[in-house]
């Protein structure tokens, strides 16, 4: 068999955690599979990185930025190869670029293009553990370029897809994909199972375990995932396309979990034209400028003119402070601000489809610990509001009791 296997930055933190990962990937080397294994940073190393970047500048090149923070993988592979070496295993460590991960050149949250194979496939079949840096790979005009945080998960899934792997497992350092954060609700518990769109949802909502494009990839080409923990032997929570519903509470839930998503900034234009083509232009600028926009509300129009407010991740901080300065300029609107102390919170199930009332629920929930509501967008397996961020893991653990979610 063909295992492919993420470990996390915490799963790899320090030497001893790169012994007991070197251990459990040879314990799958020595059953015959062939291993490719993709590691993470090291611990918090790209935080740590991004904090060095702070000391010497405050607007930092995005090419630079990704030269830094690549060579946090370098780090582990080649620290998790010496480690398996040393135990007297064949393994070869290899950047993003030299495994063939095509990347689309954008800097800081690039897309895999394509991933060339056959430098892995022929490292593994010389008998090598195959170890790829997470997070990285190279563009056309050969840049390094990163996959946003969390892209080792997406590096993991698109390897496994490249090698036609059976197995694609993602250690982390929580048992599994979990109802909420488990370190926020006490009583969240396990998922043995989550389908592809509700895992979705609740990474897209802000649920660290996986990254959003690494579900979206699984499902595009039906791999299944394991989410376990590096830390014990224990089943961990399969993502796949039909799940069970979790059932044995014996009845029938209409979430089936709650994610928060810190990482919120967000942007108000005041006093911009009430005429056709407004929003087109600022939105337009943004997509241009590669700015994921999340949730959008625009107020009713007085004397001609309203205000429009967006959310996107407080990484945007400075790139959008730019863009609304031109817009306010262009337009012309009044002026803007940027406010970053909010935060969402989101219940997700595909159970809301047939229940009425999930909407009505979580605005009482958020009413009775008096959070104020900012803004509110659904899909039809979610609804997500924004909130004071000083209110958020309060809203996160009375909405899981709330929708019968305690255990
Ligand atoms: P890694 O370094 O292994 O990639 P991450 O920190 O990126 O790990 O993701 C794991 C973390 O995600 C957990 O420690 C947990 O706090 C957080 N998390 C948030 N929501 C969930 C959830 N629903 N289930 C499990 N973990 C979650
Ligand atoms: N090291 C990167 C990050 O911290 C990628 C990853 O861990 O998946 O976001
Ligand atoms: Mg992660």
């Amino acid at each position: 068999m063909i295992v492919v296997k993420k470990f996390g930055g915490s799963s790899v933190g320090d030497a001893e955690r790169m012994k007991r990962v070197a251990r459990r990937i040879a314990e799958t080397y020595d059953k015959g599979n062939q291993v490719a294994v993709v590691v993470s940073a090291m611990g918090d190393t790209t935080d740590d990185l991004i904090a060095l970047s702070k000391q010497v500048t405050s607007n930092p090149s995005a090419r630079e930025m990704d030269m830094l923070l690549s060579t946090g993988e370098q780090v582990s592979i080649a620290m998790l190869a010496m480690t398996l070496a040393e135990m007297g295993y064949k393994a070869i460590s290899l950047t993003g670029a030299q495994a063939g991960y095509h990347t689309d050149g954008t800097y800081s949250k690039s897309k895999i293009v394509s991933i060339d194979n056959s430098r892995v496939k022929q490292e593994l079949d010389n008998g090598n553990i195959v170890i790829v840096a997470g997070f990285q790979g190279i563009d056309e005009s050969g840049e390094i370029n990163t996959l946003g945080r969390g892209g080792s998960d997406t590096s993991a899934v698109a390897l496994a897809i490249a090698l036609n792997a059976d197995v694609c497992e993602i250690y982390t350092d929580v048992d599994g994909v979990y109802t909420a954060d488990p370190r926020v609700v006490e009583k969240a518990w396990k998922m043995p199972e989550v389908s592809y769109d509700e895992m979705l949802e609740m990474a897209a909502m802000g649920a660290l375990v996986l990254q959003p494009r690494s579900v979206e990839l699984a499902k595009m080409y039906g791999l299944k995932l394991h989410v376990r923990s590096s830390f014990n032997h224990n089943e961990g929570t399969i993502v796949k396309e039909e799940a069970l519903m979790n059932n044995d509470l014996e009845k029938d839930l209409m979430v089936c979990g709650v994610a928060h998503d810190m990482n919120v900034l967000k942007a108000t234009i005041f006093g911009v034209p009430d005429k056709p083509g407004v929003a087109s232009s600022i939105f337009g600028k943004l997509a241009d400028e590669k700015v994921n926009v999340d949730m959008i509300i625009q107020s009713g129009s007085r004397d001609a003119k309203q205000d429009i407010s967006f959310t996107c991740g407080r990484d945007e901080l400075n790139k959008v402070d730019r863009i609304l300065k031109e817009v306010v300029a262009d337009l012309p609107a009044d002026n803007y601000t940027l406010v970053d102390n909010f935060a969402k919170v989101s219940v997700v199930g595909a159970g809301m489809i047939s229940h009425p009332g999930v909407a009505a629920t979580m605005f009482k929930t958020l009413s009775d610990i008096n959070a104020n509501i900012g803004m509110i967008a659904t899909s039809e397996i979610k609804i997500s509001c924004i909130v004071d961020e000083a209110k958020v893991k309060e809203a996160v653990v009375a909405l899981h009791t709330a929708f019968g979610l305690d255990r």
